[in-house]
């Protein structure tokens, strides 16, 4: 399946936009977001970080965007995995591996999301910490109609239910006090003052998922990506297209036949797509079953400032709303 991804966004670096024009790195990196430079060449600059200052690399960009809520105003955390592109399946170029070499953290998702890439954040040289901001929680047990998970395999898919993330938060502020004890009081404060947003996100979701009727809260994801999601909002998810918490298995004809049985007897309503997926097997399937076909959530990439979810928050809410719009 991954051969058939597209990548729908430009790179750019929101990172370095979010923190204003106060520095005059962050002006050459609006230059590099108009095109002028790559966005690699600005978000691994040395000009965005400020003279003693952490610098600190997050793989996702939803997961930078957490850590800067954490950061505040210390320092800009970047992104290495460009917007758009699919964490499971990201290669990193010469110039990423740079500026992982470069960094005093980085950041990852853990629970196996990274997958090769990990091995190479590891290997770039540099005394780089990595940071596992999901270490502590515990993987979920796939529901009946879920692929199961192999032996030692994690459902990486944390981010997906804001009171997890909140334990993000925790690993984040934890590797950011040790590693600049003169910042711990500000990213004591940043992150409970980020806390107390995902417990109003969360909240927010419960609010919106009240609106489908019970029997309606069923899922069909393209990848097993739903799993905290649906345990935490009270969904049922009936199937998948690819049989993997990952997306680079391709399901079996034996797969989507039963897939497909099992849409007509849970009367399910829809197939969600991540805008970075290939449709096509799940179209099919939405055919031959005459559910409908979602395919633009967002949910392991933000979007660029300006798009449906420049931000971590606005990620969940966009596609709490796409859901609870095909559903209710
Ligand atoms: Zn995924």
């Amino acid at each position: 399946m991954s051969a058939l991804r597209q990548r729908l966004h430009a790179p750019s670096s929101r990172g370095a936009q979010r923190v204003g024009a106060r520095l005059l790195g962050v002006v050459l990196c609006a230059a590099a977001v108009a095109g002028v430079l790559g966005a690699s060449a600005c978000g691994a600059g040395n000009a965005t970080t400020q003279e003693g200052a952490l610098d600190v690399v997050a793989t996702e960009s939803f997961l930078a965007d957490i850590a800067q809520n954490v950061a505040g105003e210390r320092f800009t955390v970047r992104p290495l995995i460009p917007l758009g592109a699919d964490p499971h399946a990201f290669e990193p170029t010469p110039k990423d591996v740079a500026a992982v070499a470069r960094a005093d953290l980085v950041i990852i998702n853990g629970g196996g999301l990274e997958g090769p890439l990990l091995d190479t954040l590891k290997n770039a040289g540099g005394s780089a910490t990595i940071v596992d901001a999901s270490a502590g929680l515990r993987s979920r047990t796939p529901q009946p109609g879920e692929p199961p998970l192999a032996a030692g395999q994690i459902d990486p898919h944390f981010w997906l239910d804001p009171a997890l993330v909140q334990t993000y938060v925790t690993n984040i502020r934890d590797a950011f006090v040790k590693a600049d004890p003169d910042g711990a009081a500000a990213y004591a404060a940043n992150a409970a003052a980020y806390t107390a947003k995902l417990k109003q996100l969360d909240d927010w979701i419960e609010a919106q998922v009240a609106a489908i009727p019970p029997q309606d809260r069923r899922l069909v994801m393209n990848h097993a990506s739903h799993g905290y999601f649906a345990d935490r909002y009270g969904f049922q998810v009936v199937g998948t297209v690819i049989p993997s918490v990952g997306t680079a298995e391709s399901p079996t004809a034996q797969q989507l036949g039963d897939l497909t049985t099992a849409i007509r007897a849970s009367a399910a309503k829809a197939i969600f797509v991540e805008i970075d997926e290939n449709p096509e097997l799940a179209r099919q399937i939405a055919a031959e079953t005459g559910v409908k076909v979602v395919t633009d959530l967002l949910d392991h990439s933000l979007t660029a400032a300006g798009g449906d979810a420049p931000t971590y928050i606005d990620m969940m809410k966009y596609d709490t709303r796409r859901i609870v719009e095909a559903l209710k």
